[in-house]
């Protein structure tokens, strides 16, 4: 007999189905940059030049 937790009943395709309607991965969101129009993650700074809402907040070495 098994010690662990296993399911009695095998669960049926119509409750398996159900279970993964959430598992889809979508697209990560990206916004352009207003400086060099790279795309960037939304309200973060821009890897590319460094600015955020239009003014440079980092400096960019190499
Ligand atoms: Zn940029």
């Amino acid at each position: 007999m098994a010690k662990h937790p296993v399911p009695k009943k095998k669960h049926s395709k119509s409750r398996r189905n159900t279970r993964r309607a959430h598992d889809a991965l979508s697209a990560p969101t990206l916004a352009t940059c207003q400086e060099c129009g790279n795309k960037k993650v939304p309200h973060a700074v821009c890897l590319e030049c460094g600015s955020y809402k239009g003014r440079q907040v980092v400096a960019i070495s190499d």
